[in-house]
């Protein structure tokens, strides 16, 4: 569900998230891109294949699929900022083209000390910077070490 969704969906609105399932005549269509490679934290527990995703023909494969309109694209599986290729993805071509025909980029990222303001600003001011990427929907759900925000 991108953003507006889930605000609708807490508020009991009328999209589609509220909507039986028998009673949809549509379907939207997520986009899960496994493409991610490295981290940078190093969270406690952390099962996520953090290597070997990428691989150069994932985005081609996407876009032969030719889908007229996705909902959103899941940027993963590890983590959007202290991934090592985040800004080689989101500066590729493919991915730029990819994203003229989504609602939005659902992402996950951790708030730790590992991966420096600046880079953070790198890759915001990036996407700040590119007409495709502001005019999506980010649906972004940070994981928060609650011990070290209470300590
Ligand atoms: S941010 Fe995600 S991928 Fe990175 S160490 Fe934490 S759980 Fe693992």
């Amino acid at each position: 569900m991108i953003t507006s969704d889930w605000s609708d969906y807490l508020n009991i609105g009328t999209s589609s998230a509220n909507i039986d399932i028998s009673k949809h005549r549509s379907f939207k269509i997520q986009c899960i891109l496994d493409i991610l490679e490295g981290c940078k934290y190093h969270c406690p527990g952390c099962f996520v294949k953090k290597k070997h995703n990428y691989h150069d023909s994932a985005l081609d494969n996407v876009l032969s699929l030719n889908i007229d309109h996705m909902d959103d694209l899941v940027l993963g599986p590890t983590d959007f900022f202290g991934a090592d290729n985040i800004l080689q993805i989101l500066e590729d071509p493919r991915m730029i083209e990819l994203c003229r025909s989504v609602e939005g980029i659902q992402h996950n990222t951790s708030i730790d000390g590992d991966v420096t303001d600046d880079f953070v600003k790198d890759v915001i001011s990036y996407l700040e910077s590119n007409e495709v990427y502001t005019n999506l929907n980010y649906d972004v759900q940070i994981a928060v070490d609650v011990y070290k925000t209470l300590t």
